[in-house]
């Protein structure tokens, strides 16, 4: 998946013209690159600044949207794989609140994290015995054929038809809107220093000669936390990725 990072020099440089106010609006100068996983981005803009960039956005925001745009373009296989590890990180960061909102240590947290960190199942069963903990009753999870859909198109080179890929990534969408609400509602504080960390991870990756890096964050499929059709959320990636694709800035904005 590609990101149009915007240049910040490129930015002020045109909101300085004309008192702020161009005819046809600020042309933000934006650079593609790819995603990229420790959420720090170097790059050169096309008038040439360098460009240090930390990503806001949380992994599982990241491969939700990876997995709308290869539904988008016709790669369903790609787009299954990618929906199943957004559920995947999305357990992880739900797993970390969690033990944060239970005033775990950072330190303890990660060690724990390592025992299960190579096994999915091994997070899952701590997933669905944390929330059973919490609520006295299991959480929804992918049911057994969806689970069995998911590991035939992951493990088993089955091609799945466009209808089977939007049906995968419909059930992934709610389940994460639902878990993102109720950690939001439940572990507001937690949810906010495991974002934090988040960024932390990225800031410890700067080199000593780096410039000041610029914040941003996009607003993207599961940022949105409105409840709408998913056919609404496929029909919108379609959208920006034709834009994107035609050179036009992306919609930028706090999540
Ligand atoms: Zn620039």
């Amino acid at each position: 998946m590609e990101l149009m990072i915007p240049c910040g020099e490129c930015a002020l440089a045109a909101s300085m013209k004309d008192g702020g106010f161009e005819p046809d609006g600020v042309v933000l100068r934006n650079t593609a690159v790819l995603v990229q996983d420790k959420n720090l981005y170097r790059s050169t803009c096309p008038e040439g600044h360098q460009l240090v960039a930390i990503l806001n956005n949380l992994p599982f925001e990241l491969l939700f949207q990876s997995g709308l745009e290869a539904l988008a373009d016709g790669y369903l296989r790609e787009s299954v794989s990618s929906f199943a590890a957004a559920l995947e990180r999305l357990y992880e960061f739900s797993i970390r609140v969690q033990l944060t909102d239970a005033n775990v240590s950072a330190d303890e947290i990660e060690s724990t994290w390592k025992t299960v960190v190579s096994q999915s199942e091994r997070q899952l069963g701590m997933y669905i015995g944390m929330r059973t903990l919490q609520e006295g009753k299991q959480p929804t999870v992918l049911s057994p054929t969806q689970s069995k859909f998911r590991n035939d198109v992951i493990h088993k080179g089955y091609f799945p038809d466009f209808q089977e890929a939007f049906g995968f990534g419909e059930v992934v969408f709610r389940l994460i809107l639902e878990e993102v609400a109720r950690l939001d509602q439940c572990f507001k504080g937690a949810v906010g220093i495991q974002a934090n960390a988040h960024l932390e991870k990225a800031m410890k990756s700067l080199k000593k000669d780096d410039p000041q890096p610029s914040m941003f964050a996009f607003g993207l499929a599961v940022t949105d936390r409105t409840d709408r059709p998913f056919s609404v959320v496929v029909m919108n990636a379609q959208a920006n990725l034709r834009r994107r694709r035609a050179g036009e800035a992306p919609p930028t904005g706090s999540a």
